[in-house]
């Protein structure tokens, strides 16, 4: 028989959150608290996450076996309003995983303007291996346990890794269930037809093309006298590809898991969608050259658009990458060797924070609409991401001149600036 005395010990630590990658935020925040010289106060407040909520929960597979699962749920601050981030369904998930994805979302949304503080969830489980009613349990039960924590002006969840607009809906479901009315306020990313937003989909790779189409026209580099290429061809990917193509931009590679594609003078991207749309991925297309997926990184461009996953410009290839402008489509696409090997080349890299923001502003966009209860067309949701956007780039080109630090610094520097304020202005309860 097993006793308390026996059972495997660990650490007295307390703060389980405190990751290698937690480590890796947090330094990033450090280095933004040091230009902005926050004391020391300020950065006690922000460096940790306000809520952890680990939750423990039995799902009834299809086979009739219980099953134990572990989900948690992170709200980094409570300082700007709700608190605001996806669920992710993976056998990694951890609470540090969590903890430094909540601590970005505050960031990206103090940077965009979002009357947010960040937040991040999820469910340690494959969902590869689970049914579509496994996972409709897992995630009702995941919802129920977090009922406690959570709520439209509390902390609202949008999908992540693992999880779309089905997960979203289920979620929505058991949450008005337990209220006794529809509650569609408490996600986004929900499918159009409770609420959610045909716009949502497209949103990211809309808002890198206009973060894009912003900083050429500042440059003065004309859109269709560029090179493109873009690693990555999936919801973000493959919008940003179709959006230069349609502006008679030259997308001159592109890859994926399965390759990568080389064309000089620019691929027919309407005909490689179509391809892709059959074929599940960008290999095997006739009309370019087959290249491995690694390579399409090196290929000579003008604009580089990480947008499949993190750390693929690295130390290792940082040396080899040939292009002025790298907009970081991806989270996390570039390692801060690799940073810092292209600050000494003088690329200039658009962090992911700003790159990529057009999808939780758009999230945004659909929770006041469902608090509203009314519907903004697509054209207006299109136009105020885009203002939304250039609001925030101009903010970091300030910022970047006024403390003399590189694009990600200043867009940090800019968010936790604004966070600081806020709970400055707050103060200490009681
Ligand atoms: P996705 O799964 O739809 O597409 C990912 C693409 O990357 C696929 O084409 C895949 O084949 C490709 N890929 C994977 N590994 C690769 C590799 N080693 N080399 C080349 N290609 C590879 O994912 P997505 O939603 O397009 O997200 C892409 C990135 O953008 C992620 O970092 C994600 O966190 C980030 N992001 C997405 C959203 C969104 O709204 N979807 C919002 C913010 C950030």
């Amino acid at each position: 028989m097993t006793t308390i005395s026996d059972a495997p010990s660990t650490p007295p630590q307390g703060n389980e959150w405190e990751t290698a990658f937690y480590g890796a935020v947090t330094a990033q925040f450090a280095r933004a608290a040091d230009a902005l010289e926050l004391d020391d106060e300020a950065r006690a407040r922000l460096v940790q996450p306000r809520r952890t909520l680990t939750v423990n929960f039995p799902v009834r597979l299809d086979d009739g076996s219980v099953e134990n699962f572990t989900g948690y749920r992170v709200q980094h601050t409570l300082t700007m309003g709700p608190t605001k981030g996806g669920l992710r369904y993976a056998p990694d998930v951890t609470m540090g995983e969590c903890a430094a994805l909540a601590m970005l979302m505050t960031w990206k949304c103090a940077l965009l303007g979002l009357p947010y503080g960040g937040a991040k969830g999820g469910v340690r489980c494959d969902p590869a291996r689970l049914s579509a009613a496994e996972v409709e349990r897992v995630t009702r039960r995941y919802a129920a346990e977090l009922i406690p924590v959570i709520g439209p002006n509390i902390d609202i969840p949008a999908p992540d890794v693992g999880t779309g607009a089905r997960e979203m809906a289920w979620f929505y479901d058991t949450y008005s269930q337990a209220v006794g009315h529809a509650v569609p306020e408490i996600v986004t990313g929900k499918p159009a037809v409770l609420g959610g937003t045909e716009a949502r989909q497209p949103a990211t790779g809309l808002g890198v093309t206009y973060i894009i189409e912003d900083l050429l026209a500042r440059f003065g580099w004309p859109l269709t006298e560029q090179r493109f290429v873009i690693q990555g061809f999936g919801n973000v990917g493959a919008v940003v590809a179709g959006e230069l193509h349609r502006l008679g931009a030259r997308v001159v590679g592109v890859a994926d898991a399965g390759g990568g594609l080389a064309s000089e003078d620019g691929l027919d991207i309407p005909a490689l969608q179509r391809h892709v749309a059959a074929h599940s991925t960008v290999a095997g297309f006739a009309e370019a050259d087959a290249i491995p997926g690694a390579a399409v990184l090196e290929l000579p461009c003008d604009v580089l658009v990480p947008a499949a996953v993190e750390a693929q410009i690295t130390a290792g290839n940082a040396d080899r990458i040939d292009c002025r402008l790298i907009v970081e489509a991806a989270n996390g696409p570039t390692t801060p060797e690799a940073d810092h090997r292209l600050a000494e080349r003088g690329i200039r890299v658009v962090p992911d924070v700003l790159a990529n923001g057009g999808g939780v502003t758009v999230s945004y966009f659909e929770w006041v609409q469902s608090h509203q209860k009314y519907t903004w067309d697509v054209a207006e949701i299109q136009e105020r991401l885009r203002h939304q956007l250039h609001v925030a780039l101009n903010r970091i080109l300030q910022a970047a001149e006024r403390h003399d630090v590189d694009w990600r610094t200043a867009a940090l520097t800019v968010a936790v600036d604004r966070v600081a304020q806020a709970a400055r202005l707050r103060a200490v309860y009681p």
